[in-house]
């Protein structure tokens, strides 16, 4: 049974930046974790300790400083193999982002593996990092490019999608959550759907896995990207999961050290997964503070973390539906995450976010890096609040208030 009541004040308290004042008498209500999530003294303590007592370069030394600092990063590799349930840490690649794990992706197994006229399908609701790295590969190789369709209440349009597999694809690529929708997407039975049609399938957990419990074996992905600095960790460190055997087919990615067994003058011998994919040397300390992350999470538990977001979720939705002239995308709470992108009749979203930040609300306005989605929905751009555990009714509340104020200084 899930607890949903999170103890946000004591929460609260482990992250510092909450502390902080915008202006005079506005304290912060940060409401933009879908962009990046802000980190708490465990995860910068771990960091700095690292820093000042451990820090060295990985796998190359004997000395004692080499020896832990090769440990605390493979036990990172540990600690995100736990988390998603991957079968082995060796299923685990870091990368420097969701972006990075993708164009890896596209990179060494689309150019090895996809030919001419070979199919990926993707979805209307994809962030740029899930389009323009197959968008470059299909300049280069001639694959083509379907869309699963978004429907106008914000769902991706099963249908459809059951009618572009008889194309047999090689590659469905999709996010398990939208970054503007909240759209939480059926991904194991997209993956099923994939299977049975001989294609492989890619999940961008960027905004799954902070958010909810996603386990690999159950949806049976092959392949999982995700950020560390989307689930309370650092910048620079991001994650790709693959099957074992995918990888191990896979060409490198990057060249240089670490991804080598043997060099000679004219060529080399690659590593073993999982260093294959990893040249030169990697984001150490941030992994340290990834390692972290995962277990502040965990101790909270990510059930609960995806419990208190429905709550706020379905508060919030409630509250803006209330103000005359909002307009929110996507799926009711039920279906969706803690996001609610929307738009305020006569009012340009960047306008909202300017005035919302002078009572210290951060909010996000834009195309939040989907612009194929809102092109989808004639609309240029929207204003966003996204929540995280940290996140409090009375912060939805001072949006609102805020939105009142919006509506009264653009008559
Ligand atoms: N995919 C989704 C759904 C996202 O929300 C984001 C970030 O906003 C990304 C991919 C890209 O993540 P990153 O910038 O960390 O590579």
């Amino acid at each position: 049974t899930v607890k949903t009541s999170l103890e946000v004040e004591r929460i609260r308290m482990d992250f510092p930046i909450l502390n902080r004042e915008i202006h005079p008498g506005f304290p912060l209500v940060y409401l933009d974790s879908t962009a990046t999530t802000q980190k708490p003294n465990q995860v910068i303590q771990a960091m700095d300790d690292y820093y000042r007592f451990s820090n060295s370069n990985v796998h190359r030394g004997v000395h004692t400083l080499a020896e832990e600092a090769t440990t605390a990063f493979e036990a990172s590799r540990q600690r995100v193999a736990d988390l998603i349930n991957s079968p082995s840490p060796r299923d685990i690649i870091f990368t420097r982002n969701t972006t990075e794990s993708i164009n890896l992706i596209a990179s060494s197994w689309g150019r090895t593996f996809l030919q001419e006229d070979d199919l990926v399908i993707l979805t209307e609701m994809e962030h740029h990092s899930n389009l323009v790295p197959w968008q470059i590969l299909s300049a280069e190789k001639g694959i083509r490019l379907e869309f699963i369709p978004v429907t106008p209440d914000g769902f991706l349009d099963l249908e459809a999608y059951r009618k572009l597999l008889e194309n047999t694809p090689r590659l469905v690529a999709f996010t398990h959550m939208s970054n503007v929708l909240g759209t939480i997407n059926p991904a194991k039975e997209i993956i099923r759907m994939a299977h049975n049609s001989g294609a492989i399938t890619l999940v961008d957990g960027a905004q799954s896995v902070p958010h909810f419990p996603v386990d690999v074996k159950d949806l049976d992905a092959d392949f999982l990207a995700f950020s560390a600095h989307k689930m309370c960790g650092p910048t620079g460190i991001g994650v790709l999961y693959g099957k074992a055997e995918l990888l191990n087919a896979m060409p490198p990615f990057l060249g240089g050290g670490e991804m080598i067994k043997r060099v000679l003058l004219r060529s080399f011998i690659p590593n073993e997964v999982p260093h294959k994919f990893e040249a030169g040397t990697p984001a150490i300390a941030e992994s340290v503070g990834l390692s972290a992350a995962i277990t502040y999470l965990s101790s909270i538990e990510m059930e609960r973390v995806a419990a208190h977001e429905k709550e706020i979720i379905s508060y919030a939705l409630e509250r803006l539906e209330e103000v005359p002239g909002v307009c929110v995308l996507g799926p009711d709470a039920q279906y969706k995450g803690g996001v609610a992108a929307f738009t305020l009749d006569g009012v340009h979203p960047h306008d909202v976010a300017q005035v919302l930040d002078q009572y210290g609300i951060a909010v996000r306005a834009g195309h939040h890096c989907a612009m194929p989605l809102h092109d989808k929905y004639n609309i240029p751009a929207t204003t966003r609040a996204s929540f995280y555990l940290y996140n409090t009714m009375q912060e939805v509340d001072r949006m609102i208030d805020g939105l009142y104020t919006v509506k009264k200084y653009f008559g």
